[in-house]
Order: C-alpha cells, then sequence, then structure tokens
C-alpha cells in the first residue's frame, strides 16, 4: 500500500493563544538548520523504518506539509524538502500533496513555488471570519484575506481548499458562528473542518481559561454547551450545503475527503519527519517479532532536541493494541465500524470481547448500530473520547 507522508514545520508568524502545537516564531537562521535536519531524514527514511524494525513503501501517494505555517519558509527551501522527498520516493502521478497555509501569507512568489512543487491542495487556517474573532487570538489576517486567498489560488489552478474553523473562539457569537459557516460554504471550498476550542496546558488560552483569568480575552470564550451548540450547528449548515461529514471534525464535497487524514484513521501506513511527527508502518509479516502487527514511532515535540538528533523510541503495536485502534480510529469515521470486518481481521472472540462496552455506549446513545455497522451518535461525537476510552479499556481477545 502507498504510503502517506507527512513534513512538519513548526514555524509561525505569531503564536496564536489557543495554539497547543510544537510550534512557536523562531528566527530565519534556524529555517536553514532545520531544513536541513528534515532533508537529512527523508534521506535516510529506509534506514529510520529499518531501524524501527519495518520495511517502508517507496510508493507515495500522499504528502502533507503542516505544523506551523510551511509558507512562512523560504521558497527555495520548501522547493528543496519536495526535492528531495521526490529523489527518495516514487510519488505517484496522481498524488494528494497538501500545504498548510496562513491566511495571508501566500504572496505570488510563494504561489509560484507551491505549483512548481506539485501541490494541488492548500488547508487555510482560517479558524473564524468574524474580524474581531481572528483578531483576539492573534491570527494576523482578516476575512478579506481569506477571500483574496481563495480567488489567487483558484486562478492559479488549486482549487481542492479546505478551510479550518474553531467553534468557541473568545468573542464567539451564535450569530458570528453563522456568519463564519455561511462565509467558508460560499467560498465554494470543498472542505471544511471543524474543531472545537481545546482547553488544555499547552496553549495559553487554555491555561487562562482553567486558572479562570481574564487574558488573551478568555473571559469572553462561550461556555462548553455555546460551543457544542456551535458545532452540532456546523454539522447540520455544511451537511445541508453538500459538504458531507465523513470524520467527527471533518467535512467534504463528494470526492474531496483528504486521502493523507484518512490513513490516519484507516491505519494505513505513513511516515512523518521534523518536529513531533508521527510514523505508522504495518508489519508486512504479521507476526514476525512477538506478535507484532504494525510499529508506531514519533520524534521529539523540541526544535532543538530535534536538531540536535534524538533517537526516535518505537511502539510496537501488538494485535490487542491493534484491535483498540480499529476501534477508536474506526468509529471516528462516518462510515464507522464494521464489526464483520473486524472479525474477518482480528477474529471473532475479538468482537466478542468489546460487547459489554458496546452495549453500554449503545444504552447511553453513545453509539448506533445499522446492522453489522457502529457508528458515533450525534451525542458520541460530541463525547467521542469518553467511548474511545471505553474501548481501550475493555479486555481485549486478541494478544
Ligand atoms: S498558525 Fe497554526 S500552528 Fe501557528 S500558532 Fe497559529 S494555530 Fe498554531
Amino acid at each position: 500500500m502507498a504510503l502517506g507522508i507527512y513534513i512538519s514545520v513548526p514555524f509561525c508568524r505569531t503564536k496564536c493563544s489557543y495554539c497547543n502545537f510544537a510550534s512557536d516564531v523562531f528566527s530565519r537562521a534556524v529555517f536553514e538548520r532545520y531544513v536541513e535536519r528534515v532533508c537529512a531524514d527523508i534521506e535516510n527514511a529506509e534506514r529510520i523504518a529499518r531501524e524501527a524494525g519495518e520495511h517502508m513503501e517507496r510508493a507515495v501517494d500522499s504528502i502533507y506539509l503542516g505544523g506551523g505555517t510551511p509558507t512562512v519558509l523560504e521558497a527555495t527551501q520548501l522547493e528543496r524538502i519536495f526535492a528531495t522527498v521526490r529523489s527518495e520516493f516514487d510519488v505517484l502521478r496522481d498524488a494528494e500533496i497538501t500545504v498548510e497555509c496562513a491566511p495571508g501569507t501566500l504572496t505570488p512568489a510563494m504561489l509560484d513555488c507551491l505549483l512548481r512543487c506539485g501541490v494541488n491542495r492548500v488547508s487555510l487556517g482560517v479558524q473564524s471570519f468574524v474580524d474581531q474573532e481572528a483578531a483576539a487570538v492573534g491570527r494576523l489576517h482578516k476575512r478579506t484575506t481569506v477571500l483574496e486567498d481563495v480567488a489567487r489560488l483558484r486562478a492559479a489552478g488549486i482549487t481542492n481548499i479546505n478551510i479550518d474553523l474553531i467553534a468557541g473562539l473568545p468573542h464567539q457569537t451564535a450569530d458570528g458562528w453563522e456568519f463564519s459557516l455561511a462565509e467558508a460554504i460560499a467560498t465554494g471550498a470543498p472542505h471544511v473542518s471543524v474543531y472545537m476550542l481545546e482547553v488544555d496546558e499547552d496553549s495559553r488560552l487554555g491555561r487562562e481559561l482553567m486558572a479562570g483569568g481574564t487574558r488573551y480575552h478568555a473571559h469572553f470564550t462561550p461556555d462548553d454547551d455555546a460551543t457544542a451548540d456551535f458545532y452540532l450547528v456546523a454539522g447540520e449548515r455544511l451537511e445541508a450545503a453538500g459538504i458531507a461529514r465523513y470524520e467527527i471534525s471533518n467535512f467534504a464535497r463528494p470526492g474531496f475527503d483528504s486521502r493523507h487524514n484518512l490513513k490516519y484513521w484507516k491505519r494505513q501506513p505513513y511516515m512523518g519527519f521534523g518536529v513531533d511527527a508521527h510514523s505508522m508502518l504495518a508489519c508486512s509479516d504479521r507476526g514476525a517479532e512477538d506478535g507484532m502487527v504494525a510499529v508506531r514511532f514519533a520524534t521529539v515535540d523540541s526544535l532543538e532536541r530535534y536538531i540536535s538528533g534524538e533517537p526516535l523510541p518505537r511502539t510496537v503495536v501488538n494485535p490487542k493494541m491493534a484491535l483498540e485502534e480499529a476501534f477508536f480510529l474506526g468509529l471516528r469515521l462516518t462510515r464507522g465500524v464494521n464489526l464483520q470486518e473486524i472479525a474477518a481481521e482480528f477474529g471473532e472472540e475479538a468482537v466478542k470481547t468489546f460487547r459489554d462496552a458496546i452495549a453500554e455506549s449503545l444504552n447511553d446513545e453513545l453509539l448506533q448500530r445499522d446492522g453489522d455497522v457502529l457508528r458515533l451518535s450525534p451525542r458520541g461525537r460530541l463525547l467521542s473520547n469518553e467511548v474511545f476510552q471505553r474501548f481501550l479499556s475493555a479486555p481485549a481477545a486478541a494478544q
């Protein structure tokens, strides 16, 4: 099966208050050292895979540059990354090649560079079409910037565009959220991602909200119920516009599901390069090493430690872990989990082990069952982590 490649570029023009990614603002001097290290890793990909204990496909059908804001790199640096990938892998002619862009970073020179690199999909970190909301969390663009970027991408021939939105930003109101959804739909972008604001220790806004403070407009943040309502409304408005949900947070017009992201949820192989980049390689010979089904490994989330070449700890995925993944990753998808398929892959006994978790989740209206297919209910989507936890703690039979 063809491989997906993820490349992390952890640099941004400013740090958004809600951001809990391993990205930050660095001087341009750091960019060059970073690109050098990433390219060296790409050149050594086969050795990295071998050391992790697995074989790596050379055929690649998706490349995704994210982070971070890849478009803050120099055009020559981006070109070097893509040239290195193409020299080490067989990038298929119809590969999906995505770059995440912060609106306003698509200069004419950058757009030309993306086209030269073969980029055919752009993901715009819009988050809100209401200027006050975007400004409050440190975004540097306005609504008009986004509309101009979309128009320029289309004029350049890149029509496969994703728009990211966040429900629950400071100052967001029901009307403001309806406006953002309507604007996203009106752009005609074939893919929209809707995330609920994450409140955790890893972002400045998250820490302020947890402390009950007022910095970063924290006291203007909608409460959990309002954010949940915004998320539900998003599903309704996007579905009504023909942009169907295919994953908890992802919606697409027919034929525009993200091939790259689907690899994560379908447990298909991918290699990640750069800071905080995850890889999963499926074991070609099941049971070759102590019941090993796949191997996962990830780089560190510290830029300095990554550049200095810290070794990659690996996790061997045994059948029990693979079975849990089949449930909690598969349930993310609208198509759900087919119990017959799970039984065919892991054995009848394995499905029976999850009988209680399934029954309780159906009873609590977190799951819905349609023949052999299990899906998250609308309520289950809002409480998905709780559902997944039940499948992680179920006593599994596959060993
Ligand atoms: S642009 Fe994206 S990655 Fe960068 S700080 Fe903002 S949210 Fe984080």
